[in-house]
């Protein structure tokens, strides 16, 4: 494994191309980013649960996280894995971006005083994935614009209208084709949200439940700025099936690569019992 660097698009284009050589995952491109790189998703089957990680630049541990896991997975149900929703955004902060190109230029002007570009979570429109979601979407806008967030920037802008991306048009339009569950990896904070506006099922909490025993997360309700047009809250809204967005680890975005082994014995587990269901 690539362990001692940060794992950036051409380590997952490799990690799939391995992966699928073995004839257990399928491969398939459901979208392409903004700057033309491939959204991966990785399928065991139709439906099932979903799982996607790296909405944010700087969570890519996130992604290498889930192709870890999936390696040691003993598929019971069909799967659906997209482990890099934001391709853009993780070569920008993984160095696979050159600093003397336009992008890198751009980027680091719409940074501002954000470190950069270590504390860059959106994708290469200046958009925050994650806050781009038609749930509550003009609500985050109001909330960041009160913020001070009025346009591209490294973090915060949900975009000038709700799906205005590549990146989450491809998500919805995925998730379209019907799933259980859907879980969400991010990074940090050992938490585990699964509610948006009262829409999560009554099944839902108690598997939120089991996965913090699995961690040793806490089961919790995300700060009022980071409430809305989210990936769970859109899927709760849209469909009124079990979607949790999972904090993970604890510590400064990007987490570090050695904290890859503790995040490995504390979400695996995690993502098993996501997987199985509620028992
Ligand atoms: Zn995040």
């Amino acid at each position: 494994m690539q362990n001692q660097q940060p794992y950036g698009y051409y380590a997952l284009c490799q990690d799939i191309f391995l992966l699928c050589r073995r004839g257990l995952w399928q491969r398939e491109i459901i979208g392409y980013s903004s700057c033309g790189r491939a959204i991966w998703a990785l399928c065991r089957g139709e439906g099932g649960v979903l799982i996607q990680a790296a909405h944010h630049a700087n969570e890519w541990i996130t992604s290498l996280l889930l192709m870890n896991w999936c390696r040691t997975l003993r598929p019971s149900q069909p799967i659906t894995l997209v482990p890099m929703v934001n391709p853009d955004g993780v070569a920008l902060v993984t160095g696979e971006i050159a600093p003397e190109s336009r992008q890198w230029q751009r980027a680091a002007r719409l940074a501002g005083s954000e470190p950069f570009p270590s504390g860059w979570k959106a994708n290469l429109d200046g958009v925050d994935l994650n806050l781009n979601y038609p749930a509550g979407w003009q609500k985050a806008a109001e909330i960041k614009r009160g913020l001070g967030v009025c346009g591209p920037n490294a973090r915060d802008w949900p975009g000038p209208c709700p799906l205005s991306e590549p990146e989450t048009r491809a998500m919805a339009a995925l998730s379209e084709r019907g799933f259980d569950r859907s879980l969400s990896l991010h990074s940090q904070g050992g938490e585990i949200y699964w509610d948006y506006a009262g829409c999560a099922p009554a099944c839902a909490r108690k598997l939120a439940e089991q996965m913090a025993a699995a961690s040793g997360y806490a089961v919790a309700s995300p700060p009022e700025t980071a409430s809305y047009a989210g990936y769970k809250d859109w899927f709760l809204l849209r469909f009124r099936r079990p979607a949790y967005t999972v904090e993970v680890g604890r510590g400064e975005n990007p987490l570090p690569l050695t904290d890859l082994p503790q995040l490995e014995r504390e979400v695996f587990p995690l993502l098993d019992v996501f997987y199985r269901g509620a028992e």
